[in-house]
Parts: C-alpha cells; sequence; structure tokens
C-alpha cells in the first residue's frame, strides 16, 4: 500500500506532502521572502521578529510571489541564536555558557557543527524514506538507554560540516530524490545557529524536519517558528521522576514537552516517536498517548516504536535491562487505538518472550 493514500497523512501531514511534492514552499523559503531589518541588541531584534512573523503569517496562508529578499526574516532568526549562543539558551538546560569563545554547557557540543554521518535514510517512517537524515553529533539530553550512543555521547566523533557544506548536501541529495531534510542526531538543538545559517544558503525547496527530543528553549521554539515542516517529537516520559532517573534531566521534563508540544502544533506538523521501555507502561507510555490525545485531537500521527534494547549504561539499571514483551507493546498499542491515534504500525516487532 501507498503511504499517501492514507487518509491519516493528509490529516497529520498534509502540508508537509504538498511541500515535498515542490506544489508548496518549504517554511524556510517563505521566511527568506519576509524582510526584515537586523538590528544590534537583542531586545530589538526580538521586537523586529514580532513583526516580522506577523508578515510571514500571512504569507503562510497565502503563498504567493514568494521571491528571495534581503535582509530578511530568516536572517534575523540567525542573528538572534549568534547572540544567543554567547550566553546558551538554546535548550531548557540554559547552560548560559559562551559557545563563541569556546565554553561548553552540558551538551559539550562547541560553535562549529560535527557531523557523524548523513546519507538517505531508508529506515524512518514511510512518509519520510528516502530522508535526507544529518546526524549532528551530541546531544543535550543523557538516555542512560540511549539507542544512538555511540553519536549522542561523543560530540567529539564525526567532522566539522560548515553551513555551505550542509546547503550543499542538501542541494545535492535533493536532486536524487531525498523527501525531506531530516536533522538528527544526537540532537539538532545545539547546532540552531549553523542549521539556520545552512538554510539560508540552501536553494532548493525542501521539507525540513525536526528530529528532536523537544527540549528545546521558549525562545528557540520562537526561532523555529517559520523554519520548520515537521517536528519529529520525541515524547519518552509520563512524568519528571522517569526523566530525571533515565535521561539525567532536572526537573521539568514534562512542562517542556507539553507547553513545546503545543507550540509546535501551532506553528507546524508533528509526527511523535514514542519508545516503549520495559516497566514503563503505566508511569510513561500511558501518560504520552492519553496527553497527546487529550490536547492534540486524533489528527497526530504517533509512531510506537517496539525495538528497545538495553544499550549504553541500561545493563546498571534493574528496570530496563531487556526488551519489552510483545504484552507490554500490545498494551500500549492497544492504548493508542482507543485513545483514537493513528499509528502506522511498520517495526519488524523484537519482544524479550
Ligand atoms: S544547547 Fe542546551 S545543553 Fe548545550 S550549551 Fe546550550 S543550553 Fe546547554
Amino acid at each position: 500500500m501507498n503511504v499517501f493514500d492514507d487518509p491519516g497523512i493528509q490529516k497529520a501531514l498534509g502540508r508537509y506532502v504538498r511541500v515535498m511534492n515542490d506544489e508548496l514552499p518549504a517554511r524556510f523559503m517563505l521566511c527568506k521572502s519576509v524582510p526584515a531589518a537586523i538590528p544590534a541588541g537583542i531586545s530589538e531584534c526580538w521586537a523586529e521578529h514580532s513583526k516580522a512573523m506577523k508578515k510571514f503569517s500571512k504569507l503562510l496562508n497565502n503563498p504567493q510571489h514568494v521571491e528571495e529578499v534581503r535582509p530578511n526574516l530568516l536572517e534575523l532568526k540567525q542573528r538572534i541564536a549568534d547572540l544567543m549562543i554567547a550566553d546558551c539558551s538554546f535548550c531548557e538546560r540554559t547552560c548560559r555558557v559562551n559557545r563563541k569563545k569556546g565554553e561548553l554547557g552540558m551538551c559539550r557540543v562547541g560553535y562549529e557543527s560535527r557531523i557523524s554521518s548523513a546519507f538517505e535514510h531508508i529506515g524512518e517512517e514511510p512518509e519520510l524514506v528516502p530522508s535526507g537524515t544529518i546526524f549532528f553529533s551530541g546531544c543535550n539530553m543523557s538516555c542512560q538507554y540511549c539507542q544512538n550512543w555511540q553519536i549522542s555521547q561523543f560530540p567529539s566523533c564525526g567532522e566539522v560540516w560548515p553551513p555551505q557544506k550542509i546547503a550543499e548536501w542538501v542541494e545535492h541529495h535533493r536532486k536524487f530524490g531525498i523527501r525531506n531534510v531530516n536533522l538528527v542526531g544526537g540532537e539538532p538543538t545545539p547546532n540552531l545557529h549553523n542549521i539556520l545559517a545552512s538554510l539560508q544558503l540552501c536553494r532548493v525547496n525542501i521539507p525540513v524536519v525536526w528530529n528532536s527530543n523537544m527540549i528545546m528553549s521558549q525562545e528557540t521554539m520562537e526561532l523555529l517558528n517559520g523554519v520548520v515542516d515537521v517536528y519529529l517529537a520525541d515524547f519518552k516520559y509520563g512524568n519528571d521522576g522517569c526523566a530525571k532517573r533515565l535521561s539525567l534531566m532536572p526537573q521539568g521534563y514534562w512542562k517542556t514537552l507539553t507547553r513545546n508540544s503545543l507550540a509546535a502544533s501551532r506553528h507546524a506538523e508533528i509526527l511523535y516517536r514514542h519508545l516503549v521501555l520495559p516497566n514503563h507502561v503505566e508511569c510513561c507510555s500511558k501518560p504520552v498517548l492519553k496527553w497527546v490525545s487529550d490536547n492534540l485531537g486524533d489528527s497526530v500521527r504517533v509512531n510506537i516504536m517496539s525495538q528497545y534494547r538495553p544499550e549504553y549504561r541500561a545493563a546498571g539499571i534493574s528496570d530496563i535491562t531487556r526488551r519489552i514483551t510483545k504484552k507490554e507493546y500490545e498494551e500500549v498499542a492497544d492504548y493508542s487505538r482507543k485513545a483514537g491515534l493513528w499509528n502506522v504500525e511498520l517495526q519488524s516487532l523484537l519482544f524479550s518472550e
């Protein structure tokens, strides 16, 4: 079956499909057609940003005559990110370090972006593949079972890609059929400044997928409004206690995730990913799915993932030392179906019994 024949796609990801087919401009292309001044100070920049975003919203609803101007709203966003990184508050950790001067925060990601790999991914959700996936090294969470820990926990792995190289990679691979640019890691958030700079240089129309743990700061969410077409959002935990114990998150995980989810639903489309963890059906899976259903309705696409493996430091944490059981997965999938959430179950199911 062609996934695009599924009516759920139109409901959840209708604009994404039209950008993918080049029928509508990606949000970052619209951003480049909105004129904006670039003031020196941060508060003047935010004031200008809020004026320019009003023009952006009008254009989004009536995207005709899209033509790049200079200076533009995307350059203004770049300027704000460049000011923010000198006192870093890209994410909810708000480390307040000057990454321009070489200081490192919790994520240990420097000023330059390092890429561990980039390729046409065919293992993502069917509506995304082939997905032009760029893996940024480093992460601002520290999941003790991280399925991708070789990338996320080693910010110095891979090689430095300046914005020009990222833009050229996207342009080249779009011509060869990638449906989107999928910014992941690790985590894209610590690389916000370089991602905005690379989109400024990118000359092809392509949907931008922000594949993230969703602990961005409110300011970062403001900057991503008008840039991201689809949030590929990990919603892991149903409470702060599990987030603290398993991902070393300070308090505030639930508040941050729900706040950012509501913001994301106002300014883009969302595809949620929820990785079922062993022994976390009641405390995490069900509260997450209930919140999504209660607050975002049944038009949101949710992928309930079964592929958990006890990786990284999981062997030392008694509740997550095994794969999930078939019963656990079915209980979560059933709960999701009853909550009216649309899920394409595409994984090869690997259970511990
Ligand atoms: S991106 Fe987040 S974790 Fe990294 S330095 Fe900035 S505020 Fe800290």
